[in-house]
């Protein structure tokens, strides 16, 4: 099936939402919009000429690794499984407020603020509650410590963070970006695209990343909690301790809601969408730097968090070492170990997309290339059940699911200009 522009892209549902295609689009015609959902999805707002430009950009249609065999220092063992793994580190932020308020050790926000502070870089492109809609998420350009932490802290919501490229294209000297894996790859595309983009961005950072649950689910958790979007003051999805809580903020006096994030997530993990399913990257194989749990080893109740940190890249390399000698991190060596056991769920995951984008083929539904996440082979370890699951409950969810149709959004008020036009 022929997919003409970033509209089908996510009508068949392998939109990842990153939001790389409103910067790709030179004609401005593709704007996001919150699809309760499913996610943050484009829609095209005018005359679309086909000339596929937004397609160059989309991680959602496409995600490849093109030299992994050739990256210097990567750990040949781990690329199967985790992609190019330089080095592997578990630390925290000597920030003891950026570490308190962070999703786990705060690792991600403290090399930011580093490359600010000490590598002259302009300021953090990422993602932070909406001002005046906190269960939304918007982008924004961090510049400073106080910016930096107000946006610390895992966001299970949808976010696009690749829809503000063009601010660290035109800053006036490099930035740091911050994403999930598919943000990562979504900016690399658009690196390749634009070399104004390439010379600026300073450093990308990713966090690992299990799926992204759509706005329906944050709505439906507060719903269980008798509140709506209206009464909601701020959010927290975790943080403040680790691995937190996600305590929402109400107006009016009422008391703030709180549960533990684990009892959030095995909650909002439902509402994660299909492209979700079918994502092979969960640990940010494209960033210099990319920033998970460590959940290897059980969690004192009362405990300070701490991040695990791959490094990816050269540039990644050094900056971490840099960071480390400049005193804004703690880290100590971790061994590949410390990666699987924390992580399991997201090798599992990978090693069922062959399977899952097989049953999607039989359907004769469009599917995203991966190439360079060796899916064939990591199929293979799974046993008969496991692979049959992964056809098979493939299929079934897309029946149950009505996927064989495409996905149908009426935004009113493109609706409206358009029978204004006629
Ligand atoms: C949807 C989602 C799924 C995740 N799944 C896993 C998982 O399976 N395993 C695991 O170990 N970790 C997962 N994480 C990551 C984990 O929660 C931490 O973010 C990571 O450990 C980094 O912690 P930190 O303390 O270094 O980050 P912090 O210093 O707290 O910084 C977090 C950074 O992430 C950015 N951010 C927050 N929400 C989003 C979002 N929705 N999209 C893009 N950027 C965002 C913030 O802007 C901030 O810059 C997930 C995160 C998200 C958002
Ligand atoms: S994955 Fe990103 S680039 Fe592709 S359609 Fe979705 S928002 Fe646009
Ligand atoms: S699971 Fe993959 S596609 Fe879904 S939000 Fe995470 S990185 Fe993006």
């Amino acid at each position: 099936m022929r997919l003409k522009n970033v509209g089908d892209v996510a009508a068949w549902r392998l939109c990842a939402g990153c939001g790389a295609c409103v910067y790709g689009c030179k004609e401005k015609k593709v704007r996001l919009v919150d699809i309760e959902e499913d996610g943050i999805r484009p829609v095209i707002d005018g005359y679309c000429k086909d000339c596929k430009d937004c397609l160059d950009f989309c991680p959602g249609i496409e995600v490849s690794h093109k030299n992994l065999d050739s990256v210097p220092g990567a750990a040949p063992a781990l690329k199967k499984g985790w992609g190019p793994v330089l080095e592997i580190w578990e630390g925290y932020s000597a920030d003891p407020e950026i570490r308190f308020k962070s999703s786990s050790g705060g690792l991600a926000s403290a090399i930011a603020l580093f490359c600010i502070g000490n590598r002259g870089m302009h300021g953090v492109l990422h993602t932070g509650a909406k001002d005046f809609e906190a269960w939304k998420n918007g982008t924004v350009l961090s510049r400073t410590r106080d910016e930096v932490l107000l946006r610390t802290g895992s966001r299970y919501s949808p976010a696009s963070p690749c829809d503000g490229l063009e601010r660290i294209e035109k800053a006036p000297s490099p930035c740091v970006f911050i994403g999930k894996p598919c943000d990562i790859a979504a900016l690399r595309k658009a690196e390749e695209k634009r070399p104004g983009l390439k010379r600026n961005v300073g450093l990308a950072i990713g966090i690992f990343c299990a799926g992204t649950p759509s706005t329906r689910g944050t709505l439906e958790l507060l719903k269980k909690f008798k509140a709506a979007a209206s009464d909601v003051s701020d959010i927290r999805y975790r943080g403040m301790g680790w691995p937190g809580k996600w305590v929402a903020n109400l107006n009016w006096g009422y008391p703030a809601i709180s549960i533990p994030y684990s009892e959030a997530w095995g909650f909002l993990q439902k509402f994660r969408p299909l492209r979700c399913h079918l994502c092979p990257d969960g640990t940010s194989e494209f960033a210099d730097l990319s920033c998970g749990d460590p959940w290897h080893r059980e969690i004192k109740e009362g405990e300070q968090g701490y991040s695990l940190v791959l490094v990816r890249t050269e540039k990644g390399r050094k900056i971490l070492r840099a960071a480390l000698d400049a005193g804004y991190v703690y880290l100590k060596k971790a061994g590949p170990a410390a990666l699987k056991n924390s992580q399991d769920n997201l090798l599992n995951k990978r090693k069922a997309i062959w399977g899952r984008l097989l049953g999607m083929k039989m359907l004769f539904l469009p599917t995203p290339a991966l190439n360079g996440f060796s899916l064939y082979e990591n199929w293979k370890e799974l046993d008969r059940a496991g692979k049959l699951r992964s056809v098979l409950g493939t299929i079934k969810r897309i029946l149950r699911r009505g996927y064989l149709r495409r996905l149908k959004y009426r935004i009113p008020e493109i609706l409206e200009r358009k029978e204004r036009a006629q």
